[in-house]
């Protein structure tokens, strides 16, 4: 399935093992996120209030920070997530079952399971506009530079862009991560940060059913744990998206992705496989190098000043 985006990082069948053993970054989060003074983290799924404004809010994790208990929430109509004190959030024992955030989340992980594409793969209501998501697999390769500047450019306003990171990719591009951090400080890119798994393995000539996060010896929760910490390391706040790698997943996956309160992130128009894109089309390209066609099938759209792109979470409420 991925053999576009991540070929030439890939890891040989042959040389797995040994280039597993060779894998120094699995010793990194920890030095990041203690760095950040990050600990306990877990996840978690509750129905709270703010108390400064009364907003209903769902608790997705918690964790400390510099000593202050901290929790991620999701704002179940707008799909905003925030990191907020925990002492501010007051548990609530009902809460409204129809909104964007359930919706979405039920919508996305029923059945079928299919092992390819599963989740949310254009938006759910109707848009005059398309979604741009780009993954950074992990890549030997520096990341396409010319392309974040052009979106940085282009036009009045923050560039809606979701950028999904594998904690790899983050880890091995230390300075291009922190360029993409500052296009958004700086109010370039409107970023929506989706999740895609912290090592993000393969195994090239293995079938997508024991390949990627179906790879024997996977622990999901940690990719996707890790890779969230990784980016609140860096200040980030992780959205409620998580894209599978190579797009590969199964029932038992997609259900527990569901419980840690994460929507699957497919796609209806892989510019790169040369499927075309159509109002509510949520795109995907590849920032990461491996893939420079898919970026120069993007820059048409990208040049069309009749073109809208919108925030990811807009795939879900509007
Ligand atoms: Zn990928």
């Amino acid at each position: 399935m991925c053999n576009l985006c991540c070929s030439p990082t890939h890891i040989e069948r042959r040389g797995f093992l040994k280039a597993l053993a060779a894998l120094p970054l699995v010793a990194a989060l920890p030095a990041i996120a203690a760095e950040a003074g990050i600990d306990g983290y877990r996840a978690t799924f509750e129905a709270v209030r703010a108390e400064e404004d009364g907003r209903s809010l769902f608790v997705i994790r918690r964790f400390r920070q510099a000593g202050e208990h901290l929790a991620l929430t999701v704002d179940p109509s707008t799909l905003k997530t925030e990191i907020r004190p925990d002492l501010k959030l007051i548990p609530e024992r009902g809460f409204d079952r129809s909104t964007p955030y359930l919706d979405a989340l039920d919508a996305a992980t029923s059945p079928p399971y299919p092992t390819e594409n599963a989740g949310l793969r254009r938006a759910r209501g109707a848009v005059d506009g398309y979604f741009l998501t780009v993954d950074m697999c992990p890549s030997k390769k520096p990341f396409e530079s010319r392309f974040f500047a052009g979106l940085a450019s282009h036009g009045s306003g923050p560039f809606p862009v979701a950028i999904s990171i594998s904690g790899y990719w983050a880890l091995e591009h230390e300075a291009e991560f922190a360029s993409l951090i500052e296009r958004q400080r700086i109010g370039e890119l409107d970023v929506t940060w989706v999740n895609h798994s912290y090592t993000h393995r393969y195994v090239r000539g293995l079938p997508d059913r024991q390949n990627f996060l179906l790879m024997p010896g996977t622990d999901f929760e940690e990719e996707v744990l890790k890779t969230e910490q990784l980016l609140i390391a860096k200040g980030l706040t992780p959205s409620v998206f998580f894209r599978f790698p190579g797009l590969v997943s199964d029932a038992a996956l997609v259900i527990a992705l569901r419980r840690l309160g994460l929507v699957p992130l497919g796609t209806d128009a892989w510019l790169a496989k040369l499927q075309k894109p159509k109002f509510g089309s949520i795109v995907l390209v590849h920032g990461n190098g491996n893939e420079p066609f898919g970026i120069s099938k993007v820059k048409p759209y990208l040049a069309d000043p009749s073109v809208r792109w919108l925030g990811l979470n807009e795939a879900l409420t509007a």
